[in-house]
């Protein structure tokens, strides 16, 4: 299983996979193919991808699973990225002796899993695997409530998510950004970086500064990250204090984790073909950097997401202007509002004390609605029921 060029009559060319016969395997050909001519990816972004499906492919080969399903079993694929060398095992060298380096970083190995991640995506859509299989990639959405009518693609949860937010918020005057603004911004956006950008913003609720101060190594984002050396459950990011070249300092002093759903994976997904197809394997260690205007690959400044903030609110012709800080507020109301204790978003803020949270919290309207129908009603109608 392999990685292989295709010229096309054309003159194109794409990458595609291969088995050891030199078969063409054909649902990796029509993701890959996809990508180069319906999507118009650059050659050598379908290399990257190729290569990533084609050892998604050995492994399951391999090991006699179905590509299929085989996802149920990301974790123990991720062990084996990180320890096998390039020649798949065929020589029976699987595990390097204890203490060698692992064969594959962290950085390659989340590549890869982008590369899955859209290979698997793709085959859904086109009903050549099962449904469920998204919901193993991608953690099934929660009640936080950003609908992401913007994204395109998948159907079927893009619906879901579409009926979730049927409630219509009113204007209100805190200092909140509404799910309909940050909603408005993100259409307004040019580049799949600023979506993610503004999702870390909105729906991670990082500030500023902790998203700029990013390294590529920080986001995990599988189900199961034990073999990338993390215990920590489900698709998430570390935000770590550090000293950064490009100023941007985290305002917690210690490290926290942040769980992120599937819709922020989606994003990074998104961006990181982005990226990989403006600057290949180039670019800082900085997981945001310029794509669009020099010093190329450079990490992009704290200023410069205040920035993005300013012109996209003015491009969605908002009534006021959104701050990188109302989009948290938003993140931790959101939060709140679908059932959060304080003590949790004090903790999915990386803030010490519960006292600092509570400022975040602007309840919905709805919300108080429901608390007060929560309350249960006194027994008037069943006391005429006994007469
Ligand atoms: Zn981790």
């Amino acid at each position: 299983m392999r990685a292989f060029p295709v010229q096309m009559p054309s003159g194109a060319r794409y990458w595609t996979v291969v088995d050891d016969e030199l078969q063409v395997i054909i649902e990796a050909d029509r993701f890959l193919r996809e990508l180069r001519l319906a999507r118009g990816r650059a050659e050598t972004t379908t290399k990257a991808y190729a290569e990533g499906v084609s050892l998604f492919l050995r492994w399951c080969t391999r090991t006699g699973r179905d590509w299929r399903t085989a996802v149920r079993d990301m974790g123990l694929f991720v062990l084996w990225l990180r320890w096998t060398p390039g020649d798949g095992g065929r020589r029976g060298v699987v595990v390097p002796g204890p203490g060698a380096p692992p064969v594959r970083g962290e950085s390659r190995i989340n590549k890869v899993l982008t590369a899955i991640r859209m290979f698997l995506t793709h085959a859904v859509v086109n009903k050549a695997a099962p449904a469920w299989v998204l919901e193993q990639i991608y953690e099934v959405g929660d009640d936080r409530d950003l609908p992401m009518d913007a994204r395109g693609e998948s159907g079927g949860l893009r619906q879901r998510l579409r009926a979730r937010h049927r409630v219509h918020e009113p204007e209100t005057t805190i200092d909140r950004a509404s799910d309909e603004e940050i909603v408005a911004m993100f259409l307004e956006c040019r580049s799949a970086r600023d979506r993610f950008i503004l999702l870390l913003l909105s729906r991670v609720g990082l500030r500023p500064g902790q998203a700029a101060g990013l390294r590529r190594c920080d986001p995990h984002l599988v189900m199961d990250s034990r073999a990338l050396g993390c215990n920590i459950e489900g698709a998430h990011v570390h935000v770590i204090r550090r000293q950064n070249v490009n100023n941007a300092w985290s305002k917690s002093k210690k490290s926290w984790v942040m769980p992120v759903d599937f819709l922020v994976v989606q994003a990074f997904d998104q961006y990181a073909l982005e990226r990989h197809q403006l600057l290949g394997e180039g670019g800082s260690d900085f997981l945001l950097v310029n794509l669009f205007r020099p010093p190329y690959g450079a990490p992009v400044t704290t200023g410069a997401i205040g920035e993005l903030c300013e012109s996209l609110s003015h491009r969605a012709r908002l009534d006021r202007q959104i701050t990188p800080r109302m989009c948290r507020h938003a993140m931790a109301s959101n939060v709140a509002d679908a059932g959060g204790r304080l003590d949790e978003v004090q903790a999915l803020l990386g803030q010490k004390h519960p006292g600092s949270a509570r400022t975040y919290l602007h309840p919905k309207s709805s919300r108080l609605r429901e608390a007060v129908d929560r309350v249960p009603s006194p027994r008037l109608s069943s006391k005429e029921d006994d007469q």
